[in-house]
C-alpha cells in the first residue's frame, strides 16, 4: 500500500538525472521523479515496462554505468491496474516451498521494492506474481512526516517488517473507519475506503512457521488491503463512490454527501 501522507518525498532517494535517457531509464524501477510540490507520496515513476531487464541489456546497462549490482537492477516493476494479474486471485504457495531459493527470492525482491516505492505494503501480485504473498512495514520515520492529529485518527502506530505466505484474515470486532488510501499499483490516486479495525492474520512466515498477527488501526488497514490484492480486488474495486481523487486534490473537502472520515 502506498504511503498516505503527504511528505514521504523526503523519503525518496536524491536522484534525478537520467530523464533524457530511455536506455537508462529502466534501472532504476522504482525511483520516483522529484517534483516541486513536495506533497506527493507516490510521484509517477520513471518508467512503466513491466518485464525486469533481460540479462544481457542489465549486464551492458551495467558496465556503462559502472554498476556491478545486477541484483538490484533486475528488480521487478511494480505491476499498474489493469493488468490481469492484479485482478486475478492469487494460488497458495506449497509450505514445504516457502524455503526454496524462488519464494525467497520473489519475497526478498517484494521487500526491497515496498522500501524502494516507498510504500507500506506490497502484494506479490503487484510484481505480477500470482502467489499469496505479502509483506508490510511501517516505521517511526515514515510516521514521523504525517500530520499528528492524522496520525492519531488513523490509529497509526510503527511496527517491524511482516511476511506473511497464504494469509487468512478474520475480522475481530465490529468496529471499521473510512480513511483514504492509495496502491502503489493505482499512481496518483487515493479514495476513501471502509475496513474494518481490528484483524487477526495467520498465515506461514518467510520461515516457513506458522504464524498470527492481531493488527488494529492502520495496521489492520495496510493487511486487510494487501489480502484483497490477493484475491484479485483493488482498493478500487471498494471504495466510497465519488471519493476517488487525485493525490493533488487529497486536501480538498469532500463533496456534500460524502463520507465522515474516522472511525465508525
Ligand atoms: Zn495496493
Amino acid at each position: 500500500m502506498d504511503l498516505l501522507h503527504r511528505f514521504s518525498i523526503r523519503l525518496l532517494p536524491p536522484f534525478t538525472s537520467s530523464f533524457n535517457s530511455e536506455k537508462l531509464a529502466p534501472l532504476y524501477l522504482s525511483t520516483r521523479i522529484l517534483l516541486s510540490r513536495p506533497a506527493f507520496p507516490n510521484p509517477a515513476p520513471l518508467s512503466t515496462p513491466r518485464s525486469p531487464l533481460s540479462s544481457s541489456a542489465v549486464s551492458k546497462a551495467g558496465w556503462f554505468l559502472g554498476l556491478g549490482d545486477n541484483k538490484k537492477m533486475s528488480l521487478p516493476e511494480i505491476v499498474k491496474a489493469g493488468d490481469p494479474v492484479l485482478h486475478e486471485p492469487a494460488r497458495d504457495v506449497e509450505p514445504d516451498e516457502i524455503g526454496s531459493e524462488r519464494i525467497q527470492k520473489i519475497i526478498a525482491d517484494m521487500v526491497r521494492i515496498m522500501r524502494m516505492a516507498p510504500g507500506v505494503g506490497l502484494a506479490a501480485p503487484q510484481i505480477g506474481i500470482p502467489s499469496r504473498i505479502i509483506v508490510l512495514e511501517d516505521t517511526a520515520e515514515y510516521i514521523s512526516y504525517a500530520p499528528k492529529e492524522e496520525i492519531k485518527m488513523q490509529d497509526r502506530r510503527p511496527f517491524d517488517l511482516l511476511v506473511i505466505v497464504n494469509p487468512k484474515l478474520k475480522k475481530k470486532s465490529n468496529r471499521s473507519a473510512l480513511f483514504f488510501e492509495g496502491c502503489l499499483s493505482v499512481d496518483g490516486f487515493r479514495a476513501v475506503v471502509e475496513r474494518h479495525l481490528d484483524v487477526e492474520v495467520t498465515g506461514f512466515g518467510r520461515d516457513g512457521q506458522p504464524i498470527k498477527v492481531d493488527a488494529s488501526g492502520w495496521q489492520a488497514r495496510i493487511l486487510q488491503h494487501e489480502c484483497d490484492h490477493l484475491d484479485g480486488t483493488l482498493y478500487v474495486d471498494k471504495m466510497v463512490p465519488r471519493t476517488f481523487r487525485t493525490v493533488e486534490n487529497l486536501d480538498l473537502p469532500l463533496a456534500e454527501g460524502g463520507p465522515k472520515l474516522g472511525v465508525r
